[in-house]
């Protein structure tokens, strides 16, 4: 594989075009927005630059991953040549059907159709083309030039070749690839989330407070942040979209999430995005603040 087409250019698709073009793989990377693919660029020329100041790469690296991108705002152009699509538009069901309908026209018959979803099924996004067997997810994780893990989903249909084709394509970004089978959650977020929710459920009940529980987890499990920073950072919302379809997809009270995640996401309180969330967000301080709310 040679061509690659990345769809969605924020957070994870500026990522997954950088990965690619940097291992010479030629990308177009498509977004709706022409705002999105200009500060695609721009990021990713940021971190190519802070990669040739610290000596990972070289100057010639730089230029030539610059090179290997192209962006489109029209997908027929931007996918008709693509011998994989990755796709890491906004996760929503409806957007990424539409879209898998529409690739499933554009591409040749052998382009491989991968969806880089958090939660989505990827056997009802295979359903949504006539190739199956040929739709597989490849889950990155954010950063994703620094984070090695691509979780590699297979949906109900799809076929071995398929599923070796994309192993053996994270072996070359330098990744590491492991392989799961599709239930709600996958792997990552079938543990992550509920760690999460449950971290969230020991605060709401007084079990102890923001930082205690943080500090638990960072020093006693040896976790580089405590779940609930984690959680302001990855968006509460995103958080509870996740508890929601574990809850729906695998039936147990136990994915049932906390009333007090609930609450946060309707008063609007998203972590660091909004600017609040178990922690408070002042723009330009590092310090790690408790929201006012759980401060004692
Ligand atoms: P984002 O909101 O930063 O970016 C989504 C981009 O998709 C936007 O630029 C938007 O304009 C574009 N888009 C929307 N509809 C489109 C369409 N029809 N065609 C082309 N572009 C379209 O989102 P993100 O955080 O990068 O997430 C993208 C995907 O990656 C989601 O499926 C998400 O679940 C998954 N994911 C996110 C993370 C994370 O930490 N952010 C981690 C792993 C996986």
């Amino acid at each position: 594989m040679k061509n690659i087409t990345v769809i969605g250019s924020g957070t994870m698709g500026n990522g997954i075009a950088h990965v690619f073009a940097q291992h010479n793989f030629k990308v177009n990377l498509v977004d709706i927005s022409q705002d999105a693919l200009d500060r695609a660029i721009a990021t990713i020329t940021k971190n190519l630059d802070r990669m040739v100041a610290k000596g990972s790469i070289s100057e010639d690296v730089k230029e030539q991953t610059l090179k290997n991108l192209s962006t489109y705002t029209d997908l027929h152009a931007g996918a008709k040549e693509a011998e994989l699509v990755v796709e890491a538009a906004t996760e929503n069901p409806e957007v990424k059907f539409k879209l898998f309908r529409d690739l499933d026209a554009i591409c040749k018959p052998e382009t491989i159709l991968a969806s880089n979803t958090s939660s989505i099924s990827i056997t009802k996004i295979a359903a949504q083309t006539k190739r199956a067997n040929k739709v597989i997810g490849m889950h990155f994780m954010n950063p994703v030039p620094v984070m090695k893990l691509i979780e590699v989903i297979r949906g109900y249909s799809t076929d071995d070749a398929t599923t070796k084709a994309i192993m053996e394509l994270s072996v070359q970004l330098n990744k590491i690839p492991t392989e799961a089978n599709d239930y709600p959650g996958f792997v990552a977020n079938r543990i992550l989330m509920p760690m999460i929710n449950e971290a969230i459920i020991s605060l709401q009940e007084g079990v102890a407070g923001v930082n205690e529980i943080d500090t638990v987890m960072k020093l006693g499990m040896a976790h580089p942040m405590g779940p609930l920073q984690l959680a302001d950072f990855i968006g509460l919302d995103v958080c509870l979209f996740i508890m929601r379809v574990l809850y729906d997809g695998l039936g147990k009270d136990k994915y049932a999430p906390s009333p007090l995640l609930v609450n946060m996401v309707t008063a609007g309180h998203l972590g660091v995005k909004s600017g609040s969330g178990f922690y408070q967000y002042t723009a330009g301080s590092k310090e790690l603040v408790v929201a006012p709310m759980f401060a004692k």
